[in-house]
């Protein structure tokens, strides 16, 4: 495997599905960090075909809740003194707090500044999230 300096302190993001890394670098806004970022793409893997990998030399704040909403195979590993001190596994989420629009444009979520768009998630497989307000369905999508 191609080898690229490893990180001290920060966080790896790990198998993440094949094509998703600039979705999540993208959506993460991973460009416009001052750390060393590292995206690897199409690495052989043993338990998938294909991943990416995201490096990132700091700990940043991720959210585990968006992460798990465009990915959920990614693990999460924090790297301190160039050992992983601690590994997360994301999942769908069941809650989310403002991380994508209410479908519905009468929602109050959407003219009012004050009210944060919430949903529940009603189906897993599609990602369809109920939300709290006005009860409309919102199917996310990358
Ligand atoms: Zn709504």
């Amino acid at each position: 495997m191609l080898e690229v300096s490893s990180i001290k302190n920060g966080i790896v993001l790990d198998h993440i599905t094949s094509g998703n890394g600039v979705k999540i670098f993208n959506k993460l806004l991973l460009h416009k960090l001052v750390y060393p970022v590292v995206l690897l793409m199409s690495v052989s893997s043993n338990e998938m075909k294909k991943k990416d990998i995201i490096k990132i030399e700091n700990n940043i704040d991720i959210d585990l809740n968006f992460l798990g909403l465009i990915d959920h195979n990614i693990t999460v590993n924090i790297i301190e003194n160039s050992k992983i001190i601690n590994k997360k596994k994301v999942k769908i989420p069941s809650y989310i707090e403002d991380i994508f629009p209410c479908h519905n444009p009468r929602c109050i979520t959407n003219f009012d500044n004050c009210a944060k768009p919430t949903f529940s998630i009603v189906n897993e497989g599609n990602l369809e999230y109920i939300c709290n307000y006005c009860e409309e369905i919102t199917t996310y999508k990358l």
